[in-house]
């Protein structure tokens, strides 16, 4: 059995959930009783794939065409299934990033085949692997496995894995160049640009702090900017706080929102709903805050203070201060 890891990156910077996937790898390939193999696609990735050599791997892949030097789906979903027909690998795992979403799907059914998305756990069973992925907006998992011939595609969902775990090792270093022509590249990517200054990725943040309709007034948020100041968080907030206008869309986690898995995920004034879970139970700590000692949030956190967030929050201000 075989597993090839798709990391993913741009402009020679690593998606941190690339990292995620590749533990999670190597915890199946463990599982299973053999060594996972790794995949990075673009134009000059050597130092990409450098940094990958020094993991538990079998094999790096430098993928390496300069139609890959920015990213379209057609250029990268050729040049994935030359390496697949190559490496003939049994199960291909990617990050469940945006990028990822977007040509997923194509190779999978170019192939003849599906991908599992939203993959949150796993376990082997006789030789082969059990994936868990989310239903419903993660109101429910589902047990899922392949049954027709490898190769098996799925993308695993941010913070379902962490990215700490990812194991030391040394691997060889194999050089691919797919064949890629300009004809089959359908788009081209223009110049990147942020809608608003302001644009932020939560799913690269490290901490977020999050405010809810708890808040009750646009102008109370400050008061939650400055404990994020004080953590060097990002601010994000629940659906309700972007709707009002009080913070940008881009701030909103959940199902509507963004899927975030921070190392801390602190939620103020947040009831836990299930389409605000679903974005971001996969952080690694979670910290409520509510004043209802029965809100939802509290079944997903790992420590709760159960108070007016008017009292708590400014006095952990200070802490912060204080601790700095
Ligand atoms: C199709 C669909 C998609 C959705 N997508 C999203 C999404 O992406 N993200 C999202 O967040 N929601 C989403 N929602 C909305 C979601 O269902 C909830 O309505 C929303 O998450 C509730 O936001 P909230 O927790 O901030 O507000 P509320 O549910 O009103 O909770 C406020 C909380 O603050 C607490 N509180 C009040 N005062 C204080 C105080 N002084 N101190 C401490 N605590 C206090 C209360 O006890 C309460 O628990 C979606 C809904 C639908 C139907």
């Amino acid at each position: 059995m075989s597993i090839l890891v798709v990391m993913e990156q741009r402009g020679g910077a690593w998606n941190r959930m690339s990292w995620e996937t590749l533990a999670a790898a190597q915890q199946m390939a463990g599982e299973v009783g053999t060594t996972a193999t790794a995949a990075v696609l673009g134009q000059g990735v050597e130092a990409l794939g450098g940094e990958l050599a020094g993991k538990r791997l079998e094999r790096v892949y430098l993928v390496e065409h300069e139609l890959l030097q920015e990213y379209t789906p057609d250029a990268y979903a050729a040049a994935l299934r030359q390496l697949v027909a190559q490496a003939k690998p049994d199960y291909v795992f990617f990050p469940h990033t945006y990028q990822v979403r977007d040509f997923l799907p194509k190779i999978a059914t170019s192939l003849g085949t599906v991908a599992v998305s939203d993959v949150v756990g796993h376990r082997a069973e006789g030789g082969a692997l059990v994936l868990v992925r989310q239903l419903f907006q993660g109101k429910v998992n589902s047990d899922v496995k392949f049954v027709s011939p490898a190769p098996h595609f799925a993308s695993l969902q941010a913070g379902a894995y962490r990215a700490d775990q990812v194991a030391e090792g040394s691997a060889a270093i194999e050089k691919f160049t797919p064949e890629i022509s300009v004809k089959d590249v359908r788009t081209k990517p223009l110049e990147r640009f942020r809608e608003s200054a302001r644009a932020v990725d939560l799913t690269a943040a490290e901490l977020i702090v999050a405010v809810g309709r708890g808040i009750k007034e646009a102008d109370n948020i400050s008061l939650i900017q400055d404990l994020a100041n004080a953590m060097g968080a990002e601010l994000a907030a629940s659906r309700p706080i972007c709707d009002a206008g009080w913070l940008p869309m881009e701030r909103q986690v959940g199902s509507s929102g963004q899927t975030v898995g921070p190392k801390m995920y602190m939620a103020i004034g947040i009831s836990g709903a299930i389409q605000h879970l679903v974005g971001m139970k996969g952080s690694r700590v979670i910290v409520a805050i509510n004043k209802d000692p029965n809100a939802p949030i509290f079944e997903v956190a790992d420590y709760g203070i159960v108070g007016d967030l008017f009292q708590v929050v400014p006095e952990l201000i200070e802490a912060f201060k204080k601790a700095k």
